[in-house]
């Protein structure tokens, strides 16, 4: 076990690890539509690790269901401080292979219940890869789905599979990653394959967000060619949870916001 694996163990009972959340933000109306906990490690003395560093070991040493827990838990609770100061605002929560498990529906109805938080307000994301090769992945998903959270395929475009899962699995949302979405600008053929993910999620009925718009010509463009939503730093940076409803209050997610009204990255940075 490399030692970052050890302090990670360590790290799950501690508060080295917390989330930051980042809006969704319809380009039709400006309004946020959710938000993505994203988690962060703090680690004493290196600092702020990075997920995609710390994610893989986790699931190369077995954590990675103690850390979805971690995860799940702390975003219903911060769900609930949230609802109880009258922001009621749907969490999307990341899963890793190694998350789908026969009994996952059941532990997360389970974590539901224990904190009167209604399923429906939380998305799960899955990459194309961590859909795949994952066993009874339909009948863990359907029944997963029939708990009440939305399924969000994350990423997509540079899994593989990718097309044989949308039509497979119950998802409601597909996300274009941010590959794609940061060349459209430059790019006619980025431009050619964003549009027309967009036009696939729609024929199949499916919600679509853009992932990692940073400037307004990238949002000028997805907005143009009917992208739903957007989620990038152009609208906002990740937030920590405690920070998150002074951005909500002041940065006007209220029905009569106009468009455009939610612009510029907040000063609270992951
Ligand atoms: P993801 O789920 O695709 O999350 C979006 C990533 O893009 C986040 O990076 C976010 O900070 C970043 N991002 C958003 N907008 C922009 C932008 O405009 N520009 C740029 N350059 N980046 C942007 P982050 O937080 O470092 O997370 C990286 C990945 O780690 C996530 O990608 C997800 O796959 C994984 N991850 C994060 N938290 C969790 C978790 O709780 N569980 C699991 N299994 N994976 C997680
Ligand atoms: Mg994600
Ligand atoms: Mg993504």
């Amino acid at each position: 076990m490399s030692s970052l694996a050890g302090d990670l163990r360590r790290a799950l009972k501690s508060d080295e690890l917390f989330l930051v959340y980042q809006p969704k933000v319809s380009l039709t109306t400006s309004r946020w539509t959710g938000v993505e906990a994203l988690l962060r490690w703090r680690h004493p003395e290196r600092g702020l690790v990075p997920p995609n560093h710390f994610i893989p070991i986790a699931e190369a040493s077995g954590m990675m269901r103690p850390l979805t827990e971690r995860v799940i838990d702390m975003a219903l609770d911060r769900w609930g401080e949230w609802n109880r100061r009258s922001c009621e605002i749907g969490i999307a929560i990341n899963l890793s292979a190694k998350d789908i498990e026969p009994d996952f529906p059941d532990r997360f109805e389970q974590a539901c219940l224990a904190r009167a938080v209604s399923p429906g307000m939380i998305t799960f994301e899955l990459t194309e890869t961590a859909t795949h090769d994952v066993t009874d992945l339909l009948d863990i998903a359907t029944r997963l789905r029939l708990k009440g959270p939305r399924l969000s395929i994350d990423d997509f475009g540079t899994g593989y599979s990718s097309v044989v899962q949308l039509h497979r699995l119950p998802f409601c949302e597909l996300k274009i990653d941010r590959l794609f979405v940061s060349e459209v600008e430059t790019s006619p053929e980025a431009r050619t394959i964003v549009r027309a993910i967009v036009n696939l999620a729609h024929a199949l009925d499916l919600t679509v967000v853009a992932e990692g718009p940073e400037t307004p010509g990238e949002v000028e463009f997805l907005t143009d060619i009917g992208c739903d939503q957007a989620q990038g730093y152009y609208f906002s940076r990740p937030v920590e949870g405690a920070a998150l409803l002074d951005v909500w209050r002041t940065r006007s997610l209220f029905p009569d916001a106009p468009a455009g009204e939610i612009g510029h990255a907040v000063s609270v940075s992951a």
